[in-house]
């Protein structure tokens, strides 16, 4: 049985609140949100970071932005929103299946700390 939080959260071993969900993609509300919508979009399948994505696995990056879009207008998003990927040490990844954060509903900052 897979000891990663996020394989947890697609196998429903343990709970958490989805938005959105279709054959290869899940989304869910971020446990600590740092925006009004948080919400992290992963593959199901477990893959640790965007590093390890080939020929087979990157179409689920094409996916999991088709789903972003998809509830980005049924939130009615369309002020805007960010999409992030945070990846290994230097992008404070701290949870190693693939996820993208997307933020909303307040106006953010850039540069990101
Ligand atoms: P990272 O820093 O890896 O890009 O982001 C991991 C995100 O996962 C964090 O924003 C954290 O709040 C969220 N997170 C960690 N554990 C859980 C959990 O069990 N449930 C939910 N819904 N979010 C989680
Ligand atoms: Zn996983």
């Amino acid at each position: 049985m897979s000891e990663c939080i996020f394989c947890k959260i697609v196998n429903k071993e343990i709970p958490s609140d989805i938005v959105y969900e279709d054959e290869n993609v899940l989304a869910f509300k971020d446990l600590n949100p740092v925006a009004p919508t948080h919400i992290l979009f992963i593959p199901k399948k477990h893959i640790p970071t965007l590093l390890d994505l080939d020929s087979e696995t990157q179409h689920l990056v094409g996916e999991i932005h088709r789903a972003v879009v998809y509830v980005a207008k049924e939130l009615g998003l369309e002020k805007g929103f960010r999409l992030v990927g945070n990846c290994n040490e230097h992008g404070g990844q701290e949870v190693f299946h693939i996820h993208y954060h997307l933020l909303a509903g307040r106006e953010l900052q850039w540069p990101p700390g």
